[in-house]
């Protein structure tokens, strides 16, 4: 049935139905981002990163920015689904439970590779004067910067999936969940708040550590999650000066 679906709804409704999904994912993902983090400062603000926190005008920039980047967003449906009625990648349509939670790892592991090397292309002087200074105006980071891009670095970042689908015929529950894991970790990732600060900087889920030094120092640590490819390239920042 989700097939058929995916088959026969027009290129047009699939775009409208993307947009409203990442509409309503956002404000929520962010939105709850939000209300625990006001919560745990209340508990603890000594895991703030920053000493300052955000203006109300970076906020409402930040969601006027995110607004045009999830109209980018609204092709992440419409280009697998073309690419698929013309048979340049196939999806796998029946849920197998031995190679599901293999495929979550290789697309999880996909989307940090995939971005580290966009976000180092981003950080070519012209790329970076034309396009990623948008992202970079957030010197502190927010849970709304996480969709705050020029469009087209929101275009480049876009191509996470069908570069993975041009590679594997995933399955569609595996396909599904690469945007919510994606928008997930990129809203932690901005909220500037060290859950773990005594740990060591490698330690995965520092990386909202990781990316608030990066946005501060505007180079190194170009990794999302995981810092295995910053460690491989010589591109780690390791200290919060
Ligand atoms: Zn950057
Ligand atoms: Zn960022």
């Amino acid at each position: 049935m989700i097939e058929r679906l995916f088959m026969q709804i027009p290129w047009y409704y699939m775009y409208l139905i993307t947009v409203l999904y990442f509409t309503i994912a956002y404000f929520s993902v962010a939105g709850l981002a939000v209300l625990l983090l006001k919560r745990l400062l209340v508990a603890k603000s000594a895991n703030k990163i920053s000493a300052k926190g955000a203006s109300q005008t970076q906020v409402r920039l930040e969601i006027k920015r995110s607004f045009i980047s999830i109209l980018v967003f609204g092709f992440f449906g419409v280009v697998p689904q073309q690419a698929y009625l013309h048979h340049w990648v196939d999806i796998n349509w029946a849920i197998s439970p031995y190679i599901l939670p293999l495929e979550l790892l290789a697309i999880f592991v996909w989307n940090d590779v995939h971005f580290y090397i966009c976000h180092r292309l981003l950080h070519v002087k012209w790329l970076f004067k034309h396009v990623h200074y948008t992202h970079h105006e957030a010197h502190v980071p927010t849970p709304w910067s996480a969709y705050s891009f020029h469009w087209f670095e929101a275009t480049l970042l876009s191509t996470v999936m069908i570069s993975a689908m041009l590679i594997h015929s995933f399955c569609y529950v595996s396909l599904l969940f690469l945007p919510m894991i994606s928008l997930i970790l990129n809203v932690l990732g901005h909220w500037d708040y060290d859950l773990y600060p005594q740990k060591s900087h490698d330690f995965l889920f520092r990386f909202s550590y990781r990316h608030s030094l990066h946005h501060r120092r505007v180079k190194g640590n170009y990794g999302f999650f995981l810092p295995f490819l910053d460690n491989i390239f010589n591109t780690t920042l390791s200290s919060n000066k």
